[in-house]
Protein backbone atom coordinates (compact mmCIF):
# COMPACT_ATOMS: atom_id res chain seq x y z
CA UNK A 1 0.00 0.00 0.00
CA UNK A 2 1.60 3.54 -0.92
CA UNK A 3 0.35 5.12 2.32
CA UNK A 4 2.47 2.38 4.07
CA UNK A 5 5.37 3.24 2.66
CA UNK A 6 4.46 7.03 3.38
CA UNK A 7 4.43 6.01 7.33
CA UNK A 8 7.63 4.41 6.97
CA UNK A 9 9.45 6.94 5.63
CA UNK A 10 8.08 9.38 8.48
CA UNK A 11 9.19 6.93 11.17
CA UNK A 12 12.73 7.15 10.06
CA UNK A 13 13.03 10.44 11.99
CA UNK A 14 10.75 9.86 15.20
CA UNK A 15 11.14 13.03 16.17
CA UNK A 16 10.22 14.99 13.22
CA UNK A 17 7.33 13.60 11.53
CA UNK A 18 6.29 16.41 9.90
CA UNK A 19 2.78 15.23 10.92
CA UNK A 20 -0.14 17.88 11.34
CA UNK A 21 -3.24 16.93 13.09
CA UNK A 22 -6.73 19.39 12.67
CA UNK A 23 -9.03 18.44 15.46
CA UNK A 24 -12.37 20.08 16.21
CA UNK A 25 -13.30 20.46 12.68
CA UNK A 26 -15.53 19.82 9.99
CA UNK A 27 -14.26 18.62 7.10
CA UNK A 28 -15.72 19.27 3.36
CA UNK A 29 -16.38 15.69 2.00
CA UNK A 30 -18.70 15.28 -1.17
CA UNK A 31 -22.07 16.97 0.10
CA UNK A 32 -21.55 16.71 3.71
CA UNK A 33 -19.40 18.56 6.73
CA UNK A 34 -17.97 15.43 8.49
CA UNK A 35 -16.87 15.99 12.52
CA UNK A 36 -13.73 14.27 12.11
CA UNK A 37 -9.97 14.82 12.61
CA UNK A 38 -7.31 15.30 9.56
CA UNK A 39 -3.50 14.51 9.05
CA UNK A 40 -1.42 16.00 6.70
CA UNK A 41 2.56 15.72 6.37
CA UNK A 42 4.64 18.18 5.53
CA UNK A 43 7.22 15.94 4.70
CA UNK A 44 5.41 14.33 1.36
CA UNK A 45 3.08 17.50 1.05
CA UNK A 46 0.15 14.87 1.18
CA UNK A 47 -3.26 14.02 3.41
CA UNK A 48 -2.72 10.70 5.28
CA UNK A 49 -4.74 8.29 6.57
CA UNK A 50 -4.94 9.31 10.53
CA UNK A 51 -6.38 5.68 11.35
CA UNK A 52 -3.70 3.77 10.21
CA UNK A 53 -0.71 6.24 11.92
CA UNK A 54 -2.03 6.25 14.83
CA UNK A 55 -3.34 2.68 15.36
CA UNK A 56 -0.97 0.80 12.61
CA UNK A 57 2.50 3.01 13.37
CA UNK A 58 1.80 4.39 16.78
CA UNK A 59 3.05 7.86 15.57
CA UNK A 60 2.50 11.01 16.83
CA UNK A 61 1.73 14.47 15.19
CA UNK A 62 4.52 17.16 15.34
CA UNK A 63 1.37 19.57 15.84
CA UNK A 64 -2.12 19.30 16.68
CA UNK A 65 -4.33 21.94 15.93
CA UNK A 66 -7.54 22.84 17.40
CA UNK A 67 -9.56 24.63 15.20
CA UNK A 68 -12.85 25.48 17.21
CA UNK A 69 -15.24 23.65 14.77
CA UNK A 70 -13.71 25.44 11.82
CA UNK A 71 -14.64 24.51 8.37
CA UNK A 72 -11.81 22.44 6.40
CA UNK A 73 -11.73 22.29 2.86
CA UNK A 74 -9.61 21.38 0.22
CA UNK A 75 -8.12 24.46 -1.07
CA UNK A 76 -9.82 26.24 -3.93
CA UNK A 77 -9.20 26.06 -7.50
CA UNK A 78 -9.91 29.19 -10.19
CA UNK A 79 -9.58 27.83 -13.73
CA UNK A 80 -10.04 31.19 -15.34
CA UNK A 81 -7.82 33.83 -13.72
CA UNK A 82 -6.84 36.97 -16.34
CA UNK A 83 -4.24 38.97 -13.74
CA UNK A 84 -4.37 40.03 -10.08
CA UNK A 85 -2.34 42.47 -8.29
CA UNK A 86 -1.27 44.93 -11.10
CA UNK A 87 0.05 41.98 -13.05
CA UNK A 88 -1.39 40.70 -15.97
CA UNK A 89 -1.14 37.53 -17.53
CA UNK A 90 -1.73 38.46 -21.41
CA UNK A 91 1.11 41.57 -20.71
CA UNK A 92 4.99 41.37 -21.60
CA UNK A 93 6.17 43.37 -19.40
CA UNK A 94 8.66 46.39 -21.36
CA UNK A 95 11.61 45.27 -19.34
CA UNK A 96 11.28 41.77 -20.53
CA UNK A 97 10.43 37.99 -19.24
CA UNK A 98 12.49 38.75 -15.86
CA UNK A 99 10.12 40.96 -15.08
CA UNK A 100 7.02 39.13 -15.75
CA UNK A 101 8.37 36.29 -14.26
CA UNK A 102 8.29 38.33 -11.42
CA UNK A 103 4.76 39.34 -11.49
CA UNK A 104 3.35 35.96 -11.40
CA UNK A 105 5.49 35.35 -8.66
CA UNK A 106 3.59 37.94 -7.40
CA UNK A 107 0.73 36.98 -8.16
CA UNK A 108 1.32 33.25 -7.02
CA UNK A 109 2.35 34.72 -3.33
CA UNK A 110 -1.03 37.69 -3.36
CA UNK A 111 -3.36 34.76 -4.74
CA UNK A 112 -2.82 32.00 -1.77
CA UNK A 113 -3.65 34.15 0.86
CA UNK A 114 -7.44 34.39 -0.57
CA UNK A 115 -7.32 30.42 -0.46
CA UNK A 116 -7.00 29.49 -4.31
CA UNK A 117 -4.08 27.49 -3.77
CA UNK A 118 -3.79 26.18 -7.53
CA UNK A 119 -5.36 27.64 -10.76
CA UNK A 120 -4.92 28.18 -14.42
CA UNK A 121 -3.21 31.29 -15.48
CA UNK A 122 -5.21 32.59 -18.04
CA UNK A 123 -4.17 34.52 -21.24
CA UNK A 124 -7.01 36.91 -23.66
CA UNK A 125 -6.63 36.74 -26.72
CA UNK A 126 -3.08 37.62 -28.08
CA UNK A 127 -0.85 37.93 -31.09
CA UNK A 128 1.63 34.64 -31.29
CA UNK A 129 4.50 36.04 -30.09
CA UNK A 130 2.75 36.85 -26.57
CA UNK A 131 1.69 33.13 -26.22
CA UNK A 132 5.26 31.60 -27.34
CA UNK A 133 7.02 34.25 -25.15
CA UNK A 134 4.55 33.90 -22.03
CA UNK A 135 3.69 29.82 -21.58
CA UNK A 136 6.68 29.00 -20.61
CA UNK A 137 6.03 30.62 -17.29
CA UNK A 138 2.92 29.57 -16.71
CA UNK A 139 2.95 26.07 -17.37
CA UNK A 140 2.61 23.45 -14.52
CA UNK A 141 5.11 23.30 -11.37
CA UNK A 142 5.15 19.77 -11.17
CA UNK A 143 7.76 18.41 -9.45
CA UNK A 144 8.72 21.47 -7.09
CA UNK A 145 6.41 21.38 -4.78
CA UNK A 146 7.76 24.32 -2.89
CA UNK A 147 4.87 25.78 -0.59
CA UNK A 148 6.98 29.38 -0.57
CA UNK A 149 6.12 30.07 -3.95
CA UNK A 150 2.42 30.63 -2.84
CA UNK A 151 -0.21 29.36 -5.57
CA UNK A 152 0.38 26.64 -7.80
CA UNK A 153 -0.22 26.79 -11.66
CA UNK A 154 -2.00 23.67 -12.77
CA UNK A 155 -1.50 24.95 -16.46
CA UNK A 156 -2.16 27.82 -18.57
CA UNK A 157 -5.66 28.43 -20.26
CA UNK A 158 -5.93 29.89 -23.13
CA UNK A 159 -8.90 31.94 -23.87
CA UNK A 160 -8.49 32.41 -27.45
CA UNK A 161 -7.32 33.80 -30.20
CA UNK A 162 -9.95 30.92 -31.81
CA UNK A 163 -12.71 33.06 -30.99
CA UNK A 164 -16.07 33.93 -32.90
CA UNK A 165 -15.56 37.92 -33.80
CA UNK A 166 -19.30 38.14 -33.46
CA UNK A 167 -18.77 37.31 -29.29
CA UNK A 168 -15.60 38.66 -28.48
CA UNK A 169 -16.55 40.66 -25.57
CA UNK A 170 -13.55 42.22 -23.98
CA UNK A 171 -10.80 40.33 -26.65
CA UNK A 172 -8.70 42.74 -29.49
CA UNK A 173 -10.69 41.86 -32.43
CA UNK A 174 -8.17 42.56 -34.59
CA UNK A 175 -6.19 39.21 -33.26
CA UNK A 176 -8.65 36.57 -33.88
CA UNK A 177 -7.82 33.72 -35.99
CA UNK A 178 -9.13 30.87 -37.43
CA UNK A 179 -7.55 27.23 -37.66
CA UNK A 180 -8.56 25.85 -41.30
CA UNK A 181 -5.81 23.37 -41.06
CA UNK A 182 -6.51 22.34 -37.32
CA UNK A 183 -3.86 21.57 -35.13
CA UNK A 184 -0.52 22.91 -37.08
CA UNK A 185 -2.75 26.46 -37.18
CA UNK A 186 -2.59 26.23 -33.38
CA UNK A 187 0.57 25.09 -33.22
CA UNK A 188 1.80 28.41 -35.11
CA UNK A 189 -0.12 30.36 -33.23
CA UNK A 190 0.76 28.92 -29.61
CA UNK A 191 4.41 27.59 -30.89
CA UNK A 192 4.67 24.19 -31.79
CA UNK A 193 7.14 23.00 -28.61
CA UNK A 194 4.04 24.46 -26.34
CA UNK A 195 1.79 21.65 -27.83
CA UNK A 196 4.04 18.79 -27.28
CA UNK A 197 3.79 16.82 -23.88
CA UNK A 198 4.54 18.06 -21.07
CA UNK A 199 2.63 21.41 -22.30
CA UNK A 200 2.03 23.70 -20.28
CA UNK A 201 -1.14 24.63 -21.56
CA UNK A 202 -4.03 22.77 -19.73
CA UNK A 203 -7.25 24.51 -20.83
CA UNK A 204 -8.06 25.93 -24.12
CA UNK A 205 -11.47 28.19 -25.31
CA UNK A 206 -12.48 27.93 -28.78
CA UNK A 207 -15.36 28.51 -30.51
CA UNK A 208 -16.33 25.11 -32.40
CA UNK A 209 -18.67 26.35 -34.97
CA UNK A 210 -15.26 28.22 -37.28
CA UNK A 211 -13.14 26.77 -40.07
CA UNK A 212 -10.96 23.59 -38.31
CA UNK A 213 -12.37 23.96 -35.17
CA UNK A 214 -13.70 20.57 -34.72
CA UNK A 215 -10.59 19.05 -35.94
CA UNK A 216 -8.66 21.06 -33.80
CA UNK A 217 -10.73 19.67 -30.41
CA UNK A 218 -10.08 16.38 -31.81
CA UNK A 219 -6.27 17.03 -32.06
CA UNK A 220 -5.84 18.74 -28.62
CA UNK A 221 -8.42 15.72 -26.62
CA UNK A 222 -5.72 13.69 -28.58
CA UNK A 223 -2.90 15.84 -26.95
CA UNK A 224 -4.52 15.62 -22.90
CA UNK A 225 -5.65 19.46 -23.34
CA UNK A 226 -8.80 19.76 -22.11
CA UNK A 227 -11.36 22.24 -24.15
CA UNK A 228 -14.19 24.71 -23.49
CA UNK A 229 -16.34 26.01 -25.69
CA UNK A 230 -17.00 29.38 -25.78
CA UNK A 231 -16.67 33.36 -27.09
CA UNK A 232 -18.48 31.91 -29.86
CA UNK A 233 -21.51 31.57 -31.95
CA UNK A 234 -22.48 28.62 -31.94
CA UNK A 235 -26.20 26.63 -32.36
CA UNK A 236 -27.07 23.91 -30.25
CA UNK A 237 -26.40 21.65 -32.63
CA UNK A 238 -22.54 22.86 -33.54
CA UNK A 239 -21.97 23.01 -29.57
CA UNK A 240 -23.10 18.93 -30.32
CA UNK A 241 -20.48 18.49 -32.79
CA UNK A 242 -18.21 20.51 -30.75
CA UNK A 243 -18.45 18.13 -27.27
CA UNK A 244 -18.60 14.75 -29.59
CA UNK A 245 -15.03 16.41 -31.10
CA UNK A 246 -13.65 16.21 -27.17
CA UNK A 247 -14.87 19.49 -26.17
CA UNK A 248 -15.20 19.36 -21.89
CA UNK A 249 -16.17 22.42 -20.50
CA UNK A 250 -17.97 25.57 -21.58
CA UNK A 251 -16.23 28.96 -20.80
CA UNK A 252 -18.57 31.42 -18.87
CA UNK A 253 -21.40 30.18 -19.66
CA UNK A 254 -24.35 32.56 -20.89
CA UNK A 255 -21.95 35.30 -21.44
CA UNK A 256 -20.31 35.84 -24.81
CA UNK A 257 -22.83 33.14 -26.21
CA UNK A 258 -26.61 33.65 -28.10
CA UNK A 259 -28.87 33.49 -25.04
CA UNK A 260 -31.24 30.64 -24.71
CA UNK A 261 -34.06 30.63 -27.42
CA UNK A 262 -36.95 28.42 -27.37
CA UNK A 263 -36.52 26.84 -30.80
CA UNK A 264 -32.26 27.18 -30.57
CA UNK A 265 -31.48 26.55 -27.09
CA UNK A 266 -27.53 27.36 -27.94
CA UNK A 267 -24.87 26.60 -25.74
CA UNK A 268 -26.57 26.49 -23.03
CA UNK A 269 -28.99 23.62 -24.30
CA UNK A 270 -26.26 21.37 -24.11
CA UNK A 271 -27.18 20.85 -20.65
CA UNK A 272 -30.60 19.51 -21.08
CA UNK A 273 -29.03 17.04 -23.22
CA UNK A 274 -30.32 12.99 -22.74
CA UNK A 275 -28.68 11.64 -25.05
CA UNK A 276 -26.19 8.86 -23.89
CA UNK A 277 -23.62 9.49 -27.35
CA UNK A 278 -23.57 13.18 -25.71
CA UNK A 279 -22.30 13.74 -21.73
CA UNK A 280 -23.01 16.74 -20.39
CA UNK A 281 -20.10 19.57 -20.49
CA UNK A 282 -18.32 21.07 -17.26
CA UNK A 283 -19.42 24.70 -17.41
CA UNK A 284 -18.09 28.16 -16.04
CA UNK A 285 -19.93 30.27 -14.10
CA UNK A 286 -18.94 34.23 -12.47
CA UNK A 287 -20.98 34.27 -9.24
CA UNK A 288 -20.11 38.26 -9.19
CA UNK A 289 -23.67 39.93 -8.82
CA UNK A 290 -22.58 41.43 -12.30
CA UNK A 291 -21.58 38.79 -15.01
CA UNK A 292 -25.17 37.11 -14.44
CA UNK A 293 -28.46 37.36 -12.75
CA UNK A 294 -28.87 35.06 -9.46
CA UNK A 295 -31.81 33.00 -11.24
CA UNK A 296 -29.53 32.63 -14.12
CA UNK A 297 -27.08 30.77 -12.19
CA UNK A 298 -29.86 28.52 -10.11
CA UNK A 299 -31.18 27.36 -13.64
CA UNK A 300 -27.97 25.97 -14.59
CA UNK A 301 -26.83 24.66 -11.26
CA UNK A 302 -30.40 22.84 -11.22
CA UNK A 303 -29.75 21.34 -14.56
CA UNK A 304 -26.42 19.94 -13.53
CA UNK A 305 -25.04 20.48 -10.39
CA UNK A 306 -22.11 18.25 -10.91
CA UNK A 307 -20.95 20.43 -13.84
CA UNK A 308 -21.13 23.49 -12.21
CA UNK A 309 -17.33 25.32 -11.84
CA UNK A 310 -17.37 28.69 -10.03
CA UNK A 311 -14.45 31.45 -11.83
CA UNK A 312 -14.05 34.49 -11.36
CA UNK A 313 -12.34 35.39 -14.50
CA UNK A 314 -10.63 38.45 -12.54
CA UNK A 315 -8.26 40.88 -14.38
CA UNK A 316 -5.04 42.67 -13.30
CA UNK A 317 -7.21 45.10 -10.86
CA UNK A 318 -8.34 42.19 -8.75
CA UNK A 319 -6.70 42.87 -5.12
CA UNK A 320 -6.07 46.79 -5.58
CA UNK A 321 -7.61 49.25 -3.62
CA UNK A 322 -10.63 51.09 -4.92
CA UNK A 323 -9.79 54.07 -7.80
CA UNK A 324 -9.16 54.85 -11.31
CA UNK A 325 -6.50 52.84 -13.15
CA UNK A 326 -4.72 53.55 -16.93
CA UNK A 327 -6.45 51.11 -19.28
CA UNK A 328 -5.64 50.58 -22.72
CA UNK A 329 -5.59 52.79 -25.77
CA UNK A 330 -5.86 55.64 -23.03
CA UNK A 331 -9.04 54.52 -21.49
CA UNK A 332 -9.00 54.69 -17.59
CA UNK A 333 -11.18 51.93 -15.28
CA UNK A 334 -12.85 52.79 -12.27
CA UNK A 335 -13.18 49.87 -9.66
CA UNK A 336 -15.40 50.26 -7.33
CA UNK A 337 -15.42 46.77 -5.02
CA UNK A 338 -15.47 43.91 -7.31
CA UNK A 339 -17.39 46.19 -10.29
CA UNK A 340 -14.66 47.80 -12.69
CA UNK A 341 -16.17 49.97 -15.46
CA UNK A 342 -14.91 52.48 -18.01
CA UNK A 343 -13.94 55.92 -16.93
CA UNK A 344 -16.04 57.01 -20.26
CA UNK A 345 -18.94 55.56 -20.59
CA UNK A 346 -19.61 53.70 -17.52
CA UNK A 347 -19.80 49.76 -19.16
CA UNK A 348 -18.58 47.11 -17.36
CA UNK A 349 -15.40 46.66 -17.75
CA UNK A 350 -14.52 42.71 -15.83
CA UNK A 351 -14.49 41.48 -12.58
CA UNK A 352 -11.80 42.19 -9.60
CA UNK A 353 -13.97 39.10 -7.22
CA UNK A 354 -12.61 36.96 -5.04
CA UNK A 355 -13.29 33.57 -5.24
CA UNK A 356 -14.40 32.49 -2.02
CA UNK A 357 -17.11 35.48 -2.47
CA UNK A 358 -18.08 33.81 -5.74
CA UNK A 359 -18.48 30.61 -3.18
CA UNK A 360 -20.32 32.73 -0.92
CA UNK A 361 -22.75 34.30 -3.53
CA UNK A 362 -23.65 30.98 -5.00
CA UNK A 363 -24.45 29.67 -1.72
CA UNK A 364 -26.87 32.70 -0.53
CA UNK A 365 -28.48 32.66 -4.46
CA UNK A 366 -29.36 29.48 -5.15
CA UNK A 367 -29.50 27.87 -0.90
CA UNK A 368 -26.95 25.53 -2.07
CA UNK A 369 -25.07 24.08 1.46
CA UNK A 370 -21.31 24.98 1.94
CA UNK A 371 -20.46 21.36 0.83
CA UNK A 372 -22.35 21.50 -1.99
CA UNK A 373 -21.09 25.53 -3.22
CA UNK A 374 -17.37 24.66 -2.18
CA UNK A 375 -17.46 22.01 -4.00
CA UNK A 376 -17.94 24.44 -7.21
CA UNK A 377 -14.27 25.36 -6.30
CA UNK A 378 -12.78 22.02 -5.59
CA UNK A 379 -13.78 18.55 -6.52
CA UNK A 380 -15.20 19.64 -9.70
CA UNK A 381 -12.73 21.86 -11.36
CA UNK A 382 -10.78 18.81 -10.05
CA UNK A 383 -12.22 16.35 -12.12
CA UNK A 384 -12.70 18.36 -15.35
CA UNK A 385 -8.82 18.68 -15.13
CA UNK A 386 -8.72 15.01 -14.45
CA UNK A 387 -6.96 16.00 -11.32
CA UNK A 388 -9.36 14.19 -8.81
CA UNK A 389 -7.02 11.85 -6.84
CA UNK A 390 -4.52 14.78 -6.80
CA UNK A 391 -6.54 18.04 -5.90
CA UNK A 392 -9.59 19.34 -4.93
CA UNK A 393 -10.41 16.50 -2.21
CA UNK A 394 -9.78 15.76 1.39
CA UNK A 395 -8.94 12.19 0.16
CA UNK A 396 -5.58 10.38 1.82
CA UNK A 397 -3.05 10.60 -1.12
CA UNK A 398 -4.32 13.94 -2.32
CA UNK A 399 -1.84 17.20 -1.92
CA UNK A 400 -2.63 18.57 1.28
CA UNK A 401 -3.57 22.03 -0.12
CA UNK A 402 -6.14 23.52 2.58
CA UNK A 403 -8.30 26.10 3.61
CA UNK A 404 -9.80 26.42 6.98
CA UNK A 405 -13.28 28.60 6.33
CA UNK A 406 -15.13 30.45 9.27
CA UNK A 407 -18.85 30.32 8.43
CA UNK A 408 -20.81 33.59 9.47
CA UNK A 409 -24.30 34.57 9.55
CA UNK A 410 -25.85 37.80 9.52
CA UNK A 411 -29.41 37.21 11.66
CA UNK A 412 -31.01 39.46 10.34
CA UNK A 413 -30.88 38.95 6.45
CA UNK A 414 -29.84 35.29 7.03
CA UNK A 415 -26.99 36.13 4.70
CA UNK A 416 -24.11 33.79 4.85
CA UNK A 417 -20.57 34.66 4.23
CA UNK A 418 -17.28 31.95 4.36
CA UNK A 419 -13.68 34.05 5.67
CA UNK A 420 -10.67 32.35 4.90
CA UNK A 421 -8.85 31.87 8.40
CA UNK A 422 -5.97 30.10 7.31
CA UNK A 423 -4.22 28.90 4.46
CA UNK A 424 -2.17 25.67 4.02
CA UNK A 425 -0.01 24.73 1.27
CA UNK A 426 1.86 21.00 0.77
CA UNK A 427 1.38 20.56 4.32
CA UNK A 428 2.28 23.78 5.21
CA UNK A 429 0.86 26.76 7.01
CA UNK A 430 1.27 29.54 4.41
CA UNK A 431 -1.52 31.97 5.62
CA UNK A 432 -3.10 32.79 8.36
CA UNK A 433 -5.57 36.08 8.97
CA UNK A 434 -5.00 38.46 11.25
CA UNK A 435 -7.03 38.39 14.45
CA UNK A 436 -7.87 35.14 13.82
CA UNK A 437 -7.95 33.07 16.84
CA UNK A 438 -6.26 29.60 17.31
ZN1 LIG B 1 -14.15 35.49 -21.76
Amino acid sequence: MPSAVLVDGLNTNSQETGVTKFTNCLLVKGSELVKEDLWISSLSGKILNGQEILYGHRTAPDNIIDLGGRIVSAGLIDVQLNGAYGFDFSVIPEDGMVAYSKGVLRVNRNLITTGVTSYLPTLTSQRPEVYQKALSFLGPSGPLRDSSYGSESLGAHCEGPFLSPTKNGIHNAAVLRTSPNGISDLASCYGAGNLQSPSPIKLITLAPELPGALSSIASLANLGINVSIGHSDATYEEAQLGISAGAKMITHLFNAMKPLHHRNPGIFGLLGTTSHSHSKPYFGIIADGIHLHPTSIKIAWNAHPDGLILVTDAMRLAGMPDGTYDWTNGSRIVKKGALLTLEENGKIAGSSIQLVDCVTNFMNWTGASVPEALKAVTETPARMLGLQDVKGSLKEGADADLVVLDLQEEKEEGEKKLVVEQVWKFGEKVFERDGSAE
